[in-house]
């Protein structure tokens, strides 16, 4: 059967500027970090692809080593690109990493221009593509000289190979330098993907603030923390869930009595919001003005739907923003 999108998939969503760049994003971005390897349903990606597009979801994240295999999340979007999606490659935003293990030998890892440059022509050569609209230092590397990364995310850029660049993982004061390099060299540094969410909170003690000062964006990963701000585990450990079993990232021993104990209680201040817990972590992430885009992950379409729902509330009060430090920081 043939995809065609929703007419109405521009009416719901927002968009929001990325730094001081041209590029918007929506506020809600779709991972293919879990659940569209090699080892997962293709169609089941498949559907997840066409339901986040067809709700506005125009921006899809990749890495060279999602997987399991790794590649083979990209193996999966590519396929999914040529069936359905290659009409609207001028209405997505796709992008690729590379700096983590992805093949043997001194030049698949970390991030000199040799890895990054064959990591990304790999990557392409995957999805079928000629070019990324982002690519990413995936994160830092601290024997290669910050010079030389940047000066490959330039030539990524300059080569056609990618529109924008962007880092993950990178500390405050790497940022500004990065960042500083990059702006030097004429290439703007767009964005930064760093973790975020309501039980992980790092990035308020300083890189949030670097992102403001320096004109970047942020796109930030793990907002429902894989899962355990969502009603997923507030009565036990579903077989169907990540940690019972995936196991790599998310483990039973990560739910908590403690967690449960704070997630119940969101759970409820969400419930009197009018919403999911996961569309309260959500909503919760973007409220803070240096975070362009929040970047889920989905075992079903359903999660989807549930997730760019939060876009309905986004506002908190201060009373309900005092009661959510409590419960944290309880
Ligand atoms: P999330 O915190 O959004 O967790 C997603 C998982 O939570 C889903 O796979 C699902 O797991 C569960 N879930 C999601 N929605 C719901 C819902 N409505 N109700 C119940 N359960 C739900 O993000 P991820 O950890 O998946 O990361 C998102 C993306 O961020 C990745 O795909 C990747 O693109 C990026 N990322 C980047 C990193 C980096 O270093 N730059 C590192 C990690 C991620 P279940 O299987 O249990 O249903």
């Amino acid at each position: 059967p043939t995809y065609l999108p929703a007419a109405d998939r521009y009416d719901t969503m927002t968009y929001q500027r990325s730094g001081r760049s041209g590029l918007r994003l929506p506020a809600i971005s779709l991972g293919l970090w879990h659940n569209f390897g090699g080892v997962d349903r293709l169609e089941q990606a498949r559907a997840m692809l066409q339901r986040a597009f067809d709700l506005g979801i125009t921006h899809f994240d990749l890495a060279n080593n999602y997987g399991p295999p790794p590649g083979s999340a990209e193996d999966t979007f590519g396929q999914v690109l040529a069936q359905d999606l290659r009409p609207y490659r001028d209405e997505l935003i796709i992008s690729t990493k590379a700096g983590y293990d992805m093949w043997a030998g001194p030049y698949g890892n970390w991030g000199s221009r040799k890895y990054l440059v064959a990591s990304l022509d790999q990557s392409l050569r995957r999805m079928g593509l000629e070019y990324v609209d982002l690519f990413y230092h995936h994160r830092p590397d601290p024997e290669t000289p910050l010079e030389e990364t940047m000066g490959a995310l330039d030539h990524i850029v300059r080569s056609g190979r990618a529109l924008y660049v962007g880092i993950s993982n990178y500390g405050p004061e790497e940022t500004r330098e990065a960042a500083r390099i990059l702006r030097e060299l004429g290439t703007p540094c767009v964005i930064h993907q760093p973790s975020y969410s309501m039980l992980n909170r790092r990035v308020e003690g300083g890189l949030l603030d670097t992102l403001r000062e320096e004109g970047i964006g942020s796109i930030v990963f793990s907002p429902l923390q894989q899962g355990l701000l969502t009603d997923k585990y507030l009565r036990g450990i579903p077989e169907d869930s990540r940690a019972a079993a995936d196991g790599r990232f998310l483990r039973p021993e990560h739910v908590t009595d403690a967690v449960l104990q704070q997630t119940r209680a969101l759970d409820t201040l969400a419930a009197e919001r009018g919403q999911t817990l996961a569309q309260m972590a959500l909503a919760w992430v973007l409220r803070r003005p240096e975070v362009t885009s929040a970047l889920i992950g989905a075992s079903r379409p359903q999660q989807i739907d549930d997730a760019v729902g939060a876009l309905h509330n986004r506002h908190f009060s201060d009373a309900e923003l005092g009661r959510i430090e409590a419960i944290l920081g309880a």
